[in-house]
């Protein structure tokens, strides 16, 4: 396995493995990687022959008081598990590596980044995008994989990839959970125990929720938007934002919407986590 901190020898060798008609895809994350992670590499197989990971704390998608210098680190233990699961090359540059002095360049998503996280967190998804597309630009990838925890990042990207016309196909995969259906995140080690044990609430009422949504035809969403909120307040979170949305558009719910986004952000301690699940409205999916 190949380990590149810098851009230049990162687009040698993916032009390398492209002049010898090599398919490439690339898994972007922040590193501490957890089995979500793997899954994405697993689901990158699928499309290519040559898996490059990037792990880059990027701190441009980190807002003045996030947690940018608290936020979990462990390279070796990164290069391990890639090495254990066949990974090509990893991309982990320094942050200066990517952001000179001067840099002034931004790549900005206008429609989708203001909604959901987008409200709390304002310069957000301009690091992302931003981040994203010196990503693409450094490893070159045919196909990149996102996962569906971020399912805003998601369609974001989605969006700016169209809107920019990267040659790239971006693929969608599932979100891995715990046991307790605690969706998996490298920012569940801050949790304290007694905070731990409360958070599986967020996949129960998003479930509850779902099923709710898929069995009726008319459904009146502030009030499931209140039982949510109810019920992640009893669980001891405190709510961010619980929002029911077309999954396509993040637009609210039209007659036209035929995948629902029931998507929250919500604080255990200071811990802010996110977590979404899609429902299928069958009367429509139908027809
Ligand atoms: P992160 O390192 O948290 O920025 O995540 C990097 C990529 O992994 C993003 O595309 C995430 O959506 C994805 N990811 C993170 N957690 C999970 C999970 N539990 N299941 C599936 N994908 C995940």
């Amino acid at each position: 396995m190949d380990v590149f901190e810098n851009i230049a020898e990162m687009q040698a060798y993916s032009l390398d493995k492209k002049s010898q008609g090599h398919i490439i895809a690339v898994v972007p994350t922040m590193g501490y990687l957890h089995e979500g992670h793997m899954a994405l590499v697993a689901e990158a197989r699928r499309h290519a022959e040559i898996i490059v990971v990037t792990i880059f704390v990027n701190p441009t998608q980190f807002g003045p008081k996030e947690d940018l210098a608290a936020y979990p680190r462990d390279r070796e233990r990164d290069v391990r598990m890639c090495r254990q699961n066949d990974v090509d090359a990893i991309f982990i540059p320094e942050a200066g590596e990517m952001y000179p002095s001067d840099f002034s360049t931004w790549v900005i998503e206008e429609k989708l980044s203001p909604e959901l996280c987008g409200k709390s967190r304002p310069t957000h998804f301009r690091g992302v995008t931003t981040v994203v597309a010196k990503l693409f630009n450094a490893v070159l990838p045919d196909v990149a994989i996102f996962g569906q925890k971020d399912a805003q990042q998601a369609l974001v990207i989605g969006r700016m990839v169209r809107d920019l016309n990267f040659p790239i196909d971006i693929i969608i995969a599932p979100i891995v959970r715990e046991k307790d259906g605690l969706a998996m995140s490298s920012r569940n080690k801050y949790l304290s125990p007694q905070e731990r044990a409360q958070a599986p609430v967020i996949f129960r009422s998003l479930q509850a929720a779902q099923a709710k949504l898929t069995a009726s035809a008319s459904t009146d969403f502030a009030e499931l938007q209140s039982e949510i909120i109810r019920q992640l307040e009893a669980g001891g979170g405190r709510v961010d934002y619980v929002e029911i949305r077309d999954a396509a558009t993040l637009a609210e719910p039209g007659a036209e919407t035929v995948r629902i986004l029931i998507a929250v952000a919500v604080f255990f301690g200071a811990t802010r986590l996110i977590d979404n699940v899609i429902a299928e409205l069958k009367s429509k999916a139908k027809v």
